[in-house]
């Protein structure tokens, strides 16, 4: 592909990057304008949430107007971070090309970097290493689709499940063996609820003894039903100590799938309303029709996860007697292939990165690697300097969303980029652009 044709093209920018404006400046300008107005309005609801919930610990008057101020200065920050990538891309790639000669596709990425480098260090610090992990993510997947549309290689099929199950066996083996997770500790609360406190390794500090743990509302009811017909002593969990669960090993089964179901199916229908509420007010038959059988996908997924561990789990218990975290590579690693009722690669990518993260900080807190300091702002400036390459060369490697959020950002700006002039690099550029006009120029 690449290797057979011109990877530099002798044109001026104007006919290539920015054809609706000649000068670069204006052209340069007219970028920016849609970015920070696009940032500071997602910023302001992104902070306006976040500050609603945390707005519950204000005390005092005194608090709530630094809160405000806080607030305030952070939304503007995250809004020059966002915005000023707008304001420098276009004038970072102009002075790429004066400097050059030519627009190269190689030249590209860089220009990219002197673009996104400045603007992460505008960001809060705290933030860095989470959007670097975003956008890491985002550029292997555009790594992984460039090599794929040149044929390096074919993708495996149902990959994404096979990463997923590989991440989710390492994330229970660390549940299994340690209750304290220092960082990502969001991440491993979530998982500890999916497959339940009993399969993890119990906390080390001793807990006073205190009255017998209530039992939860819907199982009061089950209850009270078998106490009713005598068949009480039959569910209760009699392979103690080696299971730890509380009920027979089947309804520990059985309820792990239950519980989690009902949880994934209560999310779906929340995000289903979220996304059209007006709809659901003026058509509420139409709304619950237009409820498909997707809407299941997430409860299967949570359900099965848990339900396969579960089992998995029991069944080892019971054959071998003993309980050991190795158990848990097993149970994890079945468990994981439960994402068939919910393929995403961006899950499966994300809990992988997660997991590489987690390894890295407790290895390097420990002085057994070396700590980079800004590791995060260059894995940053690296990744979206990749993403806004694969955006203006070969926008069909990037994730449709993703570069939907971009054309917003832009104002429908980088659509005009002229990408049959960039056919000649040889890798389809104007592929998502059959029908593509040249904007009339100011
Ligand atoms: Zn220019
Ligand atoms: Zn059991």
């Amino acid at each position: 592909m690449l290797a057979h044709s011109r990877s530099v093209l002798p044109y001026e920018c104007h006919e290539v990057l920015h054809p609706w404006r000649e000068q670069c400046m204006p052209a340069a300008w007219e970028l920016a304008k849609p970015a920070f107005r696009e940032s500071l309005k997602i910023y302001c609801v992104l902070y306006g949430v976040t500050g609603l919930i945390k707005l519950r610990k204000i005390k005092s008057f005194k608090q709530l107007k630094k809160f405000l101020y806080g607030l305030a200065f952070d939304t503007i920050r995250s809004t020059i971070f966002l915005g000023m990538q707008g304001l420098l891309f276009m004038p970072c790639c102009c002075a790429g090309r004066r400097l050059l000669g030519h627009i190269g596709y190689y030249n590209l990425y860089v220009d990219g970097i002197f673009c996104t480098l400045p603007a992460i260090l505008v960001e809060r610090k705290q933030r860095r290493g989470a959007l670097a992990l975003y956008m890491a993510n985002l550029a292997v997947e555009v790594l992984f689709k460039m090599g794929a549309q040149r044929k390096f290689y074919t993708p495996l099929h149902n990959g994404e499940i096979l990463l997923f199950a590989a991440a989710s066996s390492i994330y229970t083996y660390m549940l299994k063996k340690s209750s304290e997770h220092k960082h990502n500790t969001l991440l491993f609360s979530t998982m500890k609820l999916l497959i339940g406190e009993d399969e993890c390794a119990a906390p080390h500090e001793i807990k006073p003894p205190s009255e017998p743990k209530k039992k939860s509302l819907y199982f009061a009811l089950f209850y009270k039903y078998l106490k009713c017909v005598q068949q009480w002593s039959q569910i209760q969990n009699k392979n103690q100590p080696t299971c730890k669960h509380t009920y027979h090993c089947l309804l520990h089964v059985l309820l792990g799938f239950v519980k989690r179901f009902l949880v994934g199916v209560l999310i779906q229908l929340l995000l289903h309303f979220i996304s059209s509420p007006l709809r659901f007010l003026r058509h509420p038959t139409l709304f619950f029709l237009t409820l498909n059988r997707n809407m299941l996908s997430l409860g299967k997924f949570l359900g099965f996860y848990s339900a396969i561990y579960r089992l998995v789990s029991c069944l080892l218990r019971n054959i071998l007697k003993y309980d050991r975290p190795a158990h848990g590579l097993v149970a994890g690693y079945l468990a994981g292939f439960s994402m068939l009722f919910f393929k995403s690669s961006t899950l499966a990518m994300y809990m992988m990165a997660k997991l590489i993260e987690t390894v890295y900080l407790k290895y390097a807190h420990r002085g057994k690697l070396p700590f980079f300091s800004y590791f995060d702002s260059i894995l940053y400036s690296l990744s979206t300097a990749l993403v806004f390459h694969a955006a203006v060369v070969e926008p069909q490697a990037m994730r449709p969303a993703y570069y939907r959020f971009l054309e917003r950002l832009t104002g429908g700006y980088f659509s005009q980029v002229n990408r049959p002039m960039m056919e000649c690099f040889g890798v389809c550029s104007a592929k998502l652009f059959p029908n593509y006009k040249l904007p009339l120029t100011k």
